[in-house]
């Protein structure tokens, strides 16, 4: 196969350790994986230049703490005091059924923050974000872009495992966002990824669907946020490894410009 990408190390043409599993573990995955390359043409174009991005999307403002808020979640002065509250938060349904609440985790100085949906068993039995066979393939597109996991805040819309792992329900992610926008407000990361239509249209505040939001730079409060399909997604359908590398390419300019 060849693999095409100014990223590349020796003996693995083109294509950063880890990644070859990211992009090939379907039969039907594309030999190629930049588009406009024809198989074996090196990778000289511009698409992987900072200032070639897609075009801007949705913003989205919502209002930040201010000196004299009077809500906790507000006036959290740390990730952990984020995730105190969470422990004890019991806004919405899902504090029933929860064995451990999933807060997030990853340093205060991140400079990405992906979020997911929500946690799923293995979350909600370890308290952890991400640690599944999702959370597996998450590490491993990370580390496509050369960003080690334990370098980035990695947390979910909603805290609480929702059962079955049924889609979260309106007002669990409304009970639950102003955890995610604080921790954001916290961090300062330089980007953002949403995984999944649940991550980008709640940190967007948009109906429109995944396919709609994906290559464009939104904004959250200013931050650039990219839109990308869900590790678990990909787990289903292989067929999108290739545009998520695509999309994860872009989170990456965006990281170094
Ligand atoms: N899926 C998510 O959205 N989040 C997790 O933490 C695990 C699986």
């Amino acid at each position: 196969m060849i693999l095409t990408d100014t990223a590349g190390t020796p003996g693995t043409p083109g294509l950063r350790p880890g990644l070859e599993n990211l992009v090939t573990d379907s039969p039907s995955a594309p030999a190629v994986l930049t588009p406009g390359f024809s198989p074996g043409t090196p990778h000289t174009g511009t698409n992987n230049s900072p200032s070639d991005l897609p075009p801007a999307g949705l913003t989205f403002d919502p209002p930040s703490a201010d000196l004299f808020a009077t809500d906790p979640i507000q006036r959290a002065a740390s990730l952990q005091d984020v995730a105190t509250l969470i422990a004890a938060c019991q806004k919405c349904k899902l504090c029933s059924s929860r064995t451990n609440t999933v807060p997030g985790e990853g340093p205060a100085t991140a400079k990405l923050v992906v979020v997911g949906e929500g946690p799923g068993r293995t979350e909600d039995e370890t308290g952890r974000p991400f640690v599944g066979r999702a959370g597996e393939l998450l590490t491993k597109i990370l580390d496509a872009i050369q960003l080690p996991r334990d370098q980035v805040f990695i947390c979910n819309v909603v805290k609480c495992r929702p059962p079955e792992n049924r889609l979260p329900q309106y007002d669990e992610i409304a009970a639950c966002m102003p955890f995610l926008y604080r921790q954001i407000e916290l961090i300062k990361p330089k980007v953002i990824l949403a995984m999944g239509g649940t991550a980008a249209q709640s940190l967007l505040n948009t109906k429109q669907s995944l396919g709609a939001l994906r290559n464009h730079v939104h904004r959250f409060r200013g931050i650039p946020l990219v839109v990308t399909y869900h590790p678990a997604a990909l787990l289903r359908n292989p067929n999108w490894k290739r545009p998520t590398w695509d999309d994860v390419r872009i989170a990456a300019r965006l990281l170094a410009a």
